[in-house]
């Protein structure tokens, strides 16, 4: 599939349009953004382990018949995916209190929701993605009754199942955002963009140390490393790559004794 025009780029992604009027490439950079743009960086690698990471994820979810627009990965950064247009709703889906939950409602830091949380932002960067209700987006039309419940679903059933994923390495999905888009095909409403440590926050089970974007937004360092850790926990870091190599716990000296 040749890639052609450049049809936008994002702060972490570019779209190409290709031959295939109803196919376009999603290129993954390595640039990180937060706080609405206000703070910028290049991170060597992320785009390459969001595009294994991603992949992983949306051909999983296509698996438990969770419709998205990921068709197959291409190379180390890019993806084909169906062309869709974006329904301008940013879904996020919250197990435990943190990030904007807490400072929004003086929730305290870390408490476990009772059940899932379904929040809803305008993706709008010049307005700062404000918080939306369910009778914003019906009373401007973004979306019906009948596609706002079945994206509801949707999102319940995604963290449902990206929840046992990551419980079964040892992680905890805390929260994480979706969106989703018409197909141009056929209006048919599908999962898009990406779900990565990105888009997801991702705590270690034992010790909560976060494995996400987190780490760039706060400063903690090893940002690249944390990522590579969800890949590398996911079994998704076989191939050779040019990511900077992981480091292995150097080996622990075992004395044999020896039989006389
Ligand atoms: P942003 O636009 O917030 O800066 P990105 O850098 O991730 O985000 O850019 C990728 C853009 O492509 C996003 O706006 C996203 O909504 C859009 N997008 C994701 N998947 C598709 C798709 N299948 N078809 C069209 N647009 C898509
Ligand atoms: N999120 C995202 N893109 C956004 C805003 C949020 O991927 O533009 C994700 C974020 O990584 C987290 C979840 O959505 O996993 C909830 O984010 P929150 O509202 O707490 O965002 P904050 O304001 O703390 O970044």
């Amino acid at each position: 599939m040749k890639k052609r025009k450049k049809l936008y780029e994002g702060k972490a992604k570019i779209i190409y349009s290709t031959d295939d009027k109803n196919l376009v490439i999603q290129h993954f950079k390595d640039d990180a953004t937060a706080f609405n743009n206000q703070k910028r960086a290049t991170i060597e690698g992320k785009g390459i382990l969001n595009n294994r990471i991603s992949e992983h994820i949306l051909s999983s979810l296509s698996e438990i018949g969770i419709n998205n627009h990921l068709i197959k990965r291409l190379n180390m950064r890019e993806q084909l995916v169906e062309l869709v247009s974006i329904i301008p709703i940013e879904f996020v889906i919250r197990n435990i209190a943190t990030g904007s939950l807490t400072k929004r409602l003086g929730i305290e830091e870390g408490t476990i929701l009772d059940y899932p949380l379904i929040e809803y932002c305008l993706k709008n960067d010049k307005l700062g993605d404000p918080i939306i209700s369910r009778e914003h987006i019906l009373n401007f039309k973004w979306l019906n009754t009948i596609e706002l419940d079945l994206i509801n679903e949707q999102c319940l059933r995604i963290n449902d199942f990206l929840q046992g994923i990551f419980r079964g390495v040892g992680i905890k999905l805390v929260d994480f955002k979706v969106e989703f888009g018409k197909t141009k095909s056929n209006d048919k409403i599908i999962l898009a963009d990406e779900i990565s440590p990105d888009t997801c926050r991702l705590w270690d089970h034992q010790t909560d140390k976060k494995l996400d974007k987190d780490r760039f937004r706060k400063n903690l360092g090893n940002v690249v490393e944390s990522y590579q850790e969800i890949a590398r926990r996911l079994g998704i870091l076989h191939e050779q790559s040019n990511i900077r190599p992981i480091k292995f716990p150097k080996p622990i000296a075992v004395k044999i004794k020896k039989n006389k």
